[in-house]
């Protein structure tokens, strides 16, 4: 029987399954997630745990919630199937589970249902040097995301308006038309253009949008999202 911290373990409760391969692994064979327990700062969240593998929170965590812990075995990092996480520099906080390794993570969109990966190398730019915390997750495909990014930039642009800002109007009008909103398109139109007199060269330009406005309409939508 293996010892582990002086304890006797049964070789069947070292087994882990690999995240990554999904395949069951016995110690010899989760060496460097190991190492990578002992490794962490014993003064940090993460590290208090050290050197204490039966009661290690992170061992614990890989043994019975699968799912929840990102590591991988030596099998997988040796294949390059997986990349090693650097936990001190992953956003550190109390019973976050850090990434140990990362591997491509297959994941359904929020909004279009399709199936679509979060990447490994993306994973690592989130958490290592965006700093972003480390529960977040990719949960919309890189389409519906910049959708989403859109959107979100409208509904900021429309909760202040300056309609004397042709700039600001045009990025306005061009998303409006995106989502295939041609009537807060054309009443924004409406708005910007009373400030301009009568055959100013700004006027004409409203002008010009409100013709590329009717005729996108009748053409027809290219099946755009439901606009804010
Ligand atoms: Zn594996
Ligand atoms: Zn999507």
């Amino acid at each position: 029987m293996p010892t582990i911290a002086g304890q006797y373990v049964s070789p069947a409760d070292c087994m882990l399954r690999c995240p990554c391969c999904q395949r069951l692994r016995d110690i010899d064979e989760y060496q460097t997630f190991l190492r990578q327990i002992n490794a962490l700062p014993p003064q940090s969240n993460v590290g208090r745990q050290r050197g204490r593998l039966l009661t290690n929170y992170y061992w614990d965590a890989a043994r019975h919630q699968p799912g929840t812990l990102h590591w991988a075995c030596d099998q997988c990092l040796e294949a390059g199937r997986a990349s090693l996480g650097d936990v001190s520099r992953q956003h550190e906080h109390c019973f976050a589970l850090p990434h140990f390794a990362y591997y491509d993570q297959e994941k359904t969109c929020r909004d279009c249902g399709r199936a679509f990966v979060f990447s490994r190398g993306e994973q690592q730019h989130w958490y290592e040097e965006l700093q972003f915390w480390v529960e977040a997750t990719r949960v919309r495909c890189p389409a519906c995301s910049r959708r989403k990014h859109e959107r979100d930039r409208l509904s900021r642009l429309l909760a202040a308006p300056d309609y004397t800002d042709l700039a600001r109007t045009r990025e306005i009008l061009q998303l409006l038309l995106s989502f295939g909103n041609y009537a807060r398109a054309r009443l924004y139109l409406a708005q910007s253009r009373k400030l301009f007199a009568h055959g100013s060269p700004e006027y004409h330009w409203l002008q010009a949008w409100r013709a590329d406005i009717n005729a996108r309409e009748q053409a027809g939508p290219d099946a755009p999202p439901a606009a804010p």
